[in-house]
C-alpha cells in the first residue's frame, strides 16, 4: 500500500525455491555485508563506526530509506530508520516487508527493534522499557506478508512471536544497565495513527495487555516469514488514555518523554547488540526462529 510497486510479490523462481539455503548467510553480491539489524528512529547510527549508506531495491518496492551499514563492537550492523530519516512514513505507510527484505538481502538475520509505546497498567510508566514476549495485531489493511500471491502457501509458526536469544539479551542489557524494566509482556499494536479512545484503552488493559503500539506488526511476523530472529523493546512514553486520569496522551508528551529517554534507551539497544549470540549458519541455525521455513516449498528463492 505504499506505492504501486508493491502490490505484487517477487517473481517466482523457475522452480520452487528451497528455502534458507545450507551455506551460511551471504549477503548479495555487490552488498555490504551485515549481521544484525537495527529497525529504529533516526540517530541510531551515531553508534556504528565506519558507517555507509546503501541504497537497497527490493521485490516489495523501496524500503523506509536508505540502510547505514557500519561496525558496533565486533558486530556488522545495519540500521534502517523505520518511519525513515525525516519521519515521512506513518505507522500504517511504512514498508515492513521492503525494511525487513533489504536486511536480509545484506546477509542479517538477528534483528532488534526499538519502538515507542504506551503503558496499559500503571506501574508501566514513562520511561520503562519493556522487552514482550507476545503480541496482538488489530492492525488492518497494512500489507502484512511476503506471501501474499496465489501459488505456493506458506504458513509459519507465530506461537511465539520473538526470539527467545533476543529477548534474553535485551534483558541482560537492561538489568546491566540498571533500566526499569519487565521482561515480558504483551504487546497490542493498533492501526494508528490516531491514539486509543479511553473505551479502547480499558479494553486494551481488561484483557491483561501491557503496552499498546502501532508499528510492531506486521514487522514481527514478516521477520518470522523471512526466518530472521526478531526481538522488540519498547520504551513507554505515555500512560495510555484510558489507564491515566488526565486528558489523555498527546503527541507532544509522548514526543517530549521520548526525547528525554533518547540517548540512554540507545545506548541499551548498542548494549543489546553486542550481548546477542554469534549468528548461525543457514542450515545449521538451531535458533526456532530461523527454522520457521523448514519443509515449506517457497514461491521464491529468499535473499
Ligand atoms: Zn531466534
Amino acid at each position: 500500500m505504499t506505492a504501486p510497486a508493491t502490490p505484487s510479490g517477487p517473481a517466482p523462481a523457475a522452480a520452487p525455491g528451497p528455502g534458507p539455503g545450507p551455506d551460511a548467510a551471504e549477503a548479495t553480491p555487490g552488498l555490504p555485508r551485515a549481521e544484525i539489524g537495527v529497525i529504529g528512529g533516526s540517530g541510531f547510527y551515531s553508534f556504528l563506526t565506519g558507517a555507509q549508506r546503501v541504497s537497497v531495491d527490493t521485490p516489495f518496492g523501496a524500503p523506509s530509506d536508505d540502510l547505514v551499514v557500519g561496525r558496533l563492537g565486533d558486530r556488522d550492523v545495519a540500521f534502517i530508520a523505520r518511519h525513515g530519516h525525516d519521519h515521512r512514513f506513518p505507522p500504517h505507510r511504512v514498508n515492513y516487508r521492503a525494511n525487513l527484505w533489504a536486511l536480509r538481502s545484506l546477509g542479517v538475520r538477528q534483528v532488534v527493534s526499538p519502538c515507542a509505546v504506551g503503558g496499559l497498567r500503571p506501574h508501566l510508566g514513562p520511561g520503562t522499557v519493556v522487552i514482550p514476549d507476545q503480541v496482538v495485531d488489530r492492525t488492518w489493511g497494512r500489507e502484512h506478508t511476503v506471501y501474499g500471491e496465489v501459488g505456493a502457501v506458506v504458513h509459519v509458526g507465530f506461537a511465539d512471536p520473538y526470539c527467545p536469544a533476543g529477548r534474553a539479551a535485551a534483558a541482560a542489557a537492561a538489568t546491566a544497565m540498571g533500566a526499569n524494566h519487565q521482561g515480558s509482556g504483551t504487546l497490542v499494536v493498533v492501526n494508528g495513527p490516531r491514539f486509543s479512545s479511553r473505551a479502547e484503552s480499558l479494553w486494551h488493559q481488561g484483557q491483561g495487555w501491557d503496552i499498546v503500539g502501532m508499528t510492531a506488526m506486521p514487522e514481527a511476523a514478516i521477520a518470522r516469514e523471512l526466518a530472521m530472529c526478531f526481538t522488540t523493546v519498547a520504551l513507554v512514553t505515555d500512560l495510555d488514555a484510558g489507564v491515566e486520569h488526565g486528558d489523555g496522551v498527546t503527541h507532544s508528551d509522548v514526543l517530549a518523554v521520548f526525547a528525554d529517554n533518547v540517548p540512554r534507551f540507545k545506548a541499551l539497544i548498542a548494549d543489546i547488540v553486542g550481548r546477542l549470540p554469534a549468528t548461525e549458519p543457514d542450515g545449521t541455525a538451531t535458533c526456532g526462529c530461523r527454522r520457521s521455513l523448514d519443509g515449506r516449498t517457497l514461491p521464491f528463492p529468499l535473499p
